[in-house]
């Protein structure tokens, strides 16, 4: 398939923001895709090559870039970055720079979706001491052979600047229109979808076999289930509103999710955001498939750090010190964990996600053999406020942040959040009603005893409608020296030359982050705010929302992703909350 579609569509999906033109524009490029490049069309659409659990990152910087761009043009460096700093993206850089290129050369072979397609794939695979070079080589042949527009989109991949503000479910509905005919069947694209989290497995199996194939599409071992959320519920009183009759509680432990994949002594861990995380948990995976008693098991746990000596659960910042690739042996003796089983999703052979939660939950006391290191979440079962009350009391006194609240006769309802499942956490309770969890985008240098760290950190939220990231706050407390050290680290290799534009900033950061690094804030209000970007114009014109006293918890989400970030839509709720509890106490 030539790449000359792909990149005409992606320009004129770039000028819109509309989902029905989008979904539009998305038929259309599929009826003209064979059916074997399907799955690279998807991936590629998202800006991706294989779906994000199997963990291939492109990983090119701008230096980078910038250099093939120059080899393959001979245009120096210099004039490049000048033209990027000029406006626009490296890609649209890129192309004005390759115009002026062409015009002087006349040997421009066409080039397909596959050759662009693997070379970004051996890109994405080199590692080792001359990678660099290499790939600089690979980027520059492919910038030789193509013409502007081509270029300035093979960038924009390869940079992670590629903003076709495409959700997943317009994905899905093109494609259930592409290939049945029928926009209802994305609800059969969507199931296979929660269970493989794997899009382009979607589109390749619809486009070869149809919908019939999509009906039998099942949970797989090592293909990460997209996980079910919980929705929060301020107050004992609205879990029964909420929750019927009898339901089961389960402390919520402050910990890290993980989705366990095991067959026989195989094993695979998966996080919150469907990453692999094995290697951050060798004891994990010596000793939690001896303890399982089935030939194969997909489980979801709860991994928290403990104190050895008194067995109490310890803060989710502990399991900071196991984020590193290097020394895992010495951080595995010095922080030690248990792992809280809390369901089971498949086992020998079966798909176990329609069994409601109490067959679950009995299946999982079976299948795994509790001792000092694989513990069962503790649960009990509840019918009024006194007893949900109680078991709350108990679950904070042994270090955890809550209550999960579930339905008993509800089924594992793969990637969504609803109200089968409730979480009630002792934050709620404070000042705002709730944390939020929020992108780093930019930082300004520390003083005094803060040189050499980010100081003040500027925050965005994610607003899903836009795919952009709106400023929200600036915060400078709730530091410590470690933890400013520690965010230092993290966030100094994701500085950019310029503000990502997904960034919605009016601020001018001493350095602008890749949007990536979610950490945990509270704060003692949202206040309306002329200068910060989240929900601009949604209360009142040319105001946005702001937190005021923000305050860093300590607490750097690791499992989150930007786009898991809180978003508009939360903090206008928020907003809401607050000014309707200030009237209430009013009137009393
Ligand atoms: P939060 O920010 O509150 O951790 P979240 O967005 O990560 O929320 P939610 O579904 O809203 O996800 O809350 C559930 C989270 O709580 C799970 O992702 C899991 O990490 C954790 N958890 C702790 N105990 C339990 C439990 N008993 N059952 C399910 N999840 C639990």
């Amino acid at each position: 398939m030539e790449y000359s579609i792909l990149a005409d569509s992606f320009e004129k999906m770039e000028s819109t923001r509309k989902r029905l033109e989008l979904t539009q524009m998305l038929v259309e490029l599929f009826e003209k895709t064979p059916q074997e490049v399907i799955s690279k069309i998807v991936y590629l659409i998202q800006g991706k090559l294989r779906p994000d659990f199997e963990g291939i990152e492109l990983g090119v910087a701008e230096k980078l870039a910038i250099r093939a761009v120059s080899k393959s043009s001979g245009i120096a460096i210099k004039k490049i970055e000048d033209e990027y700093t000029k406006g626009g993206d490296l890609g649209h850089a890129a192309a004005v720079i390759l115009e002026q290129k062409t015009q002087t050369t006349f040997l421009v072979e066409n080039i397909t979706v596959e050759r662009v397609y693997e070379t970004l794939f051996k890109i994405a695979k080199l590692e080792g001491s001359r990678s660099q070079d290499m790939k600089i080589k690979y980027i520059s042949s492919l910038l030789n052979d193509a013409n502007p527009l081509e270029a300035s989109f093979i960038l924009k991949i390869l940079l992670g600047t590629l903003r076709l503000g495409i959700a997943e479910n317009t994905v899905m509905d093109a494609l259930a229109i592409a290939y049945s005919g029928n926009k209802e069947n994305r609800k059969l694209l969507q199931n296979a979808y929660n269970v493989s989290s794997d899009l382009g497995k979607v589109a390749e199996t619809i486009a070869l076999e149809g919908i019939q194939g999509i009906e039998k599409f099942k949970v797989n071992l090592f293909n990460p289930i997209r996980p079910m959320l919980a929705d929060r519920v301020k107050s004992e009183k609205e879990v029964i509103e909420k929750m019927g009759e009898e339901f089961a509680i389960e402390y919520k432990l402050d910990g890290e999710r993980v989705q366990l994949h095991i067959e026989g002594d195989k094993i695979e861990l998966f996080s919150r955001s469907l990453e692999k995380i094995s290697s951050y948990y060798p004891d994990i995976i010596e000793k939690i498939p001896k303890m399982v008693k089935a030939e194969d098991a997909i489980m979801e746990a709860e991994i928290v750090a403990i104190n050895e000596n008194t067995g109490d659960f310890l803060p989710f910042q502990e399991l900071m010190h196991r984020r590193r690739k290097y020394k895992i042996e010495k951080a595995v003796s010095e922080y030690p964990i248990t792992v809280n089983f809390f369901d089971v999703l498949y086992c020998n052979g079966k798909d176990c996600t329609d069994l409601n939660y109490i067959e679950r939950r009995r299946k999982l006391e079976n299948i795994v053999q509790e001792n000092e290191f694989a513990k069962f979440i503790p649960m009990t079962l509840a019918k009024n406020e006194n007893e949900i009350e109680e078991f709350f009391e108990n679950s904070i006194n042994a270090g955890s942040e809550g209550l999960m609240l579930k339905m008993l006769d509800k089924p594992y309802q793969a990637g969504s959040r609803g109200s089968h499942w409730l979480k009630l956490k002792r934050e709620y309770r404070n000042e705002l009603g709730d944390s939020l969890d929020l992108v780093v985008v930019g930082g300004f240098f520390g003083k005094g005893r803060r040189t050499g760290s980010y100081g003040t950190l500027l925050l965005s939220t994610y607003d899903e409608n836009t795919d952009t990231f709106p400023s929200i706050c600036k915060v400078g407390t709730g530091f410590t020296d470690e933890s400013l050290d520690q965010l230092y680290q993290i966030l100094s290799p994701k500085t950019t030359i310029k503000k990502n534009p997904r960034i919605n900033s009016e601020m001018d950061a001493d350095v602008w982050f890749e949007p990536e690094l979610v950490i945990e804030i509270v704060a003692s209000e949202i206040t309306l705010s002329p200068i910060h970007k989240v929900a601009r114009d949604e209360i009142r014109k040319d105001t946005g929302l702001a937190l005021r006293f923000p305050k860093f918890t300590g607490k750097i989400r690791v499992e989150k992703m930007a786009e898991d970030a809180s978003t508009d839509d939360e903090v206008i709720s928020l907003y809401k909350g607050q000014n309707k509890a200030a009237h209430d106490k009013n009137l009393i």
